[in-house]
């Protein structure tokens, strides 16, 4: 095979195109991985800097992820190269090249990513007819106002804590990270009787063993301040944050914050991912050896592609939500089930549980035979 299949192995990529537009200044990538439970959604990322094999991982991690997620949909993602805060009408004149080459790939379905939002994605919509994460006017649902993730989290934690022996009603919650995804895991596990009791963001630290004011918290966030602000609070060192005892943690933030050189000072029953790839593969390892459970990011954050999946079908907002709930609950409890039943740790149960269904959808596509 020639250095342009380096990445290529029995679940993809079916197909990688560059597309190149030199009077608009275009230039991008799609890479379409694994198409046999349906066409493939993923975000457009718009950004200087990267690589067709960077984009290819991004692609497998949303086939991945949709099929956990028991999505009619595989993984697909796209770049487009160039500085996202370029000036407007030449970002729209980039976005819409991209759709409008991209247009006749009818198993690539464009959703917002880093540098795309929704205004980017009626972009796409208006040349092609094929995007998900529309503003509501055009039957989009704001996934991100609405908090679809950190409401996927919560229902996690529903399920995973009588694996991990607690109860949900008076449980102790740490957060980090209070943006799209923390904030709403706040809320809606708060609204379950979760005491948060620290949250940090990328200014700062609090800790509060009693629970923390988490309206208004939300109140500060949506004027623009910090969680630090919060009057009364306790500041802490946002590192101390994995030293704050508590039932459950929530990485909601960055990759790789919990490390061979932190994990050993967390002290929680259960780790519910909302960040992608929060941990290394040894921290994991080393969690799982201590008897903490951890529910996998592409499991507990599949909220935010559920929702957009069900928009893309023509459902309500009250529909999205309902699924969101239906199929976080039983994959966590798949996945769980599985890790008791074999010793193996959730992250390799989890890539069970999607693989096998993408080689069960493989069988039934007439490609995957011939
Ligand atoms: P966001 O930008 O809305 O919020 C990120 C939050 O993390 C902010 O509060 C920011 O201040 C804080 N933060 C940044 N650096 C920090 C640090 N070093 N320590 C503590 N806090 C820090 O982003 P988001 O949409 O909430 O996404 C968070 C993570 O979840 C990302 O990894 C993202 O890829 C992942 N994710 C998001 C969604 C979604 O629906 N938005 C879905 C799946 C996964």
């Amino acid at each position: 095979m020639g250095e342009e299949f380096r990445f290529a192995d029995d679940l993809g990529p079916t197909k990688v195109i560059h597309v190149y537009e030199p009077s608009v200044g275009l230039r991008g990538t799609l890479v379409v991985d694994n198409v046999a439970t349906g066409p493939s959604i993923g975000g457009l990322r718009m950004a200087p800097d990267v690589s067709t094999e960077e984009c290819f991982r991004l692609a497998r991690a949303m086939t991945m992820k949709n099929a956990a997620a028991g999505l009619p949909h595989g993984g697909g993602k796209s770049v487009l190269y160039g500085d996202p805060r370029c000036e407007p009408a030449q970002k729209e004149r980039l976005v819409r090249a991209m759709a409008c080459a991209l247009g006749d790939v009818g198993d690539y379905i464009f959703g917002p990513d880093m540098g795309t939002d929704e205004v980017c994605m009626a972009w796409v919509k208006d040349e092609i007819g094929r995007s998900v994460g529309l503003p509501r006017e055009l039957g989009g649902i704001p996934l991100d106002e609405l908090g679809a993730t950190g409401f996927g989290l919560a229902h996690a934690v529903d399920v995973a804590a009588p694996h991990c022996d607690f109860e949900v009603d008076g449980a102790r919650a740490v957060i980090q990270g209070f943006g799209s995804v923390g904030l709403h895991a706040a809320r809606f596990l708060g609204e379950r009787g979760v005491r948060i009791v620290a949250v940090s963001d990328s200014r700062g630290a609090i800790a509060e063993p009693a629970g923390l004011d988490v309206d208004a918290l939300v109140e500060l966030k949506r004027d623009g301040r910090s969680v630090s602000d919060l009057p009364g609070a306790t500041a802490i060192d946002p590192e101390a944050l994995v030293d704050v005892e508590c039932e459950v943690w929530v990485p909601a933030a960055r990759p790789d914050v919990i490390h061979e050189g932190n994990v050993d000072r967390l002290r929680t029953k259960l780790i519910v991912s909302g960040a992608n790839i929060p941990m290394t593969d040894a921290a994991e390892r080393i969690l799982h050896e201590r008897g903490v459970i951890s529910v996998p990011d592409f499991i507990a954050n599949a909220g935010g592609v559920i929702c957009a999946a069900m928009e893309y079908a023509g459902s309500t907002q009250t529909a999205a939500f309902e699924s969101i709930a239906e199929r976080i609950r039983a994959n966590t409890a798949q996945v769980l089930d599985d890790v008791k039943r074999r010793g193996v740790l959730p992250r390799e149960a989890a890539v069970d549980l999607a693989a096998s269904r993408v080689r069960t959808a493989m069988t039934m596509r007439r490609w995957s035979v011939f």
